[in-house]
């Protein structure tokens, strides 16, 4: 595959810069799904492009789910499946991008205008792509590598492979959905049509990352209500539902938040408090990638609600505990070949491969739940969500790569149930 490496140079090049420009921001305030009809503008190009490859079954539905099947070129293998997101994070301006190519890196500063510059001393990362293609914003929106990367890497691999039928490969599922950023795409994902045994998203950061396991993860939204009276005669009366939620507050571990934590332990994090002396309530994130641990730090949010009930006669507290996504650890330990075969993957394309556990949920985590295992492989997208964000063409070059040498580890190779 060496001598296509310009091939798939100009490919991810072109259409990366090209879907970059599509401006598919989704919207966390939104009730609809997908959050924001620009998405839609993205997945009919998508759609557009996976027919005039020849795939011949290629699904968009109105929540903006784009499933197409590729047919395998060998007998006996298992669907997988490949995805990404189309949407970018609303956390910054992700209209009229206008991405910067910089060819032969020299190493330095990169002005991306007046204002902003990119400092290999602040982002060592860019001294690994000296030499090579690089590609940044233009300082004033993000870039959204955060998933178009993902996207183009994809269907680099997927043009390829549909002209290169001499690879072997089993059937294919290509996935694009809207909303990752919100949370929301996988309320309305038909994840009953998928045929894959396995999936893979493409959604990660570093160059040769893996991520197989991520937190396990619980909302709990505690609310207070008090007993409301004059305060001028309050006395022995009154419960302030305002005061007991801050108690509460008070009491979450301050060691056990996220700005106290990295690697592998797991957090409380207050997300929201609002209320006045009828009624108050607070929202408390909880994560673990132990899910034993996680229900034990839901425990002690009980433990804690029975604590500012003693302390505040006449006021009562309630819990309501959501479980947002549990570790995919969990659904790939019965199925070990999957991480064996993309760190092979990886391995292939000349570089040694890294396994991570994401502080975070994915897509995949949520998929893995509905049965289909799941996890992450890298993009190369550095400093996402932000006018930061960079990716290097190679990084981008060898996750599609990647891909392409996934799938035929997958062919023909029928894993144990
Ligand atoms: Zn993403």
């Amino acid at each position: 595959m060496e001598q296509d490496r310009a091939w798939f140079d100009t490919d991810l090049l072109e259409r990366f810069q090209r879907y970059a420009r599509v401006h598919t921001t989704s919207d966390p305030h939104s009730s609809t799904t997908p959050t924001t009809e620009r998405q839609f503008d993205l997945a009919r190009i998508l759609e557009a492009e996976l027919r005039a490859l020849g795939v011949p079954d290629v699904t968009l539905d109105q929540h903006c789910n784009l499933i197409a099947r590729l047919p395998g070129t060998v007998d006996g293998g298992e669907t997988i499946g490949l995805m990404a997101h189309i949407d970018t994070a609303p956390d910054f301006s992700g209209e009229a991008v206008n991405p910067r190519v910089i060819r032969e890196y020299d190493g330095g500063t990169i002005r991306l205008n007046d204002e902003f510059a990119l400092d290999p001393a602040e982002y060592p990362m860019l001294s690994r792509y000296v030499g090579q293609t690089i590609v940044t914003t233009d300082g004033t929106t993000l870039l959204g590598a955060d998933d178009k990367a993902g996207v183009a890497e994809i269907m680099s691999a997927v043009s390829y492979l549909s002209s290169h039928p001499e690879i072997p490969r089993p059937d294919l599922e290509i996935v694009f959905t809207p909303d990752e950023e919100t949370g929301r795409g996988m309320e309305t994902f038909p994840a009953d049509a998928l045929r894959s045994r396995f999936c893979f998203t493409v959604d990660g950061t570093d160059e040769a990352g893996i991520e197989a396991e991520c937190f396990t993860a619980y909302k709990v939204t505690v609310t207070f209500a008090g007993y409301s009276i004059h305060p001028g005669s309050a006395r022995g009366k009154l419960a302030n539902a305002a005061a007991m939620a801050s108690l509460y507050a008070s009491l979450l571990p301050r060691s056990e938040s996220p700005e106290a934590t990295d690697g592998r332990y797991g957090f409380y994090c207050l997300t929201e408090i609002s209320g006045s002396i009828a009624q108050a309530q607070l929202a408390v994130i909880v994560r673990d990638f132990d899910a034993d641990a996680a229900q034990r730090r839901v425990a002690f949010l009980e433990t804690l609600a029975r604590t500012v009930e003693g302390a505040y006669p006449g006021g009562s507290v309630e819990l309501d505990t959501v479980r947002q996504y549990v570790n995919m650890a969990e659904f790939l330990k019965p199925h070990p070949q999957v991480v064996e075969r993309m760190l092979e993957a990886v391995r292939l394309t000349g570089m040694e491969p890294t396994l991570h556990a994401i502080r975070g949920g994915t897509d995949g985590a949520r998929l893995s739940e509905k049965g289909v295992p799941t996890p992450n492989l890298f993009t190369g997208g550095q400093n996402l969500h932000g006018r930061y964000e960079w990716i290097a063409l190679p990084a981008m070059v060898r996750a599609s790569k990647s891909i392409v040498n996934l799938v035929q580890l997958f062919a023909g190779a029928r894993s144990s149930p």
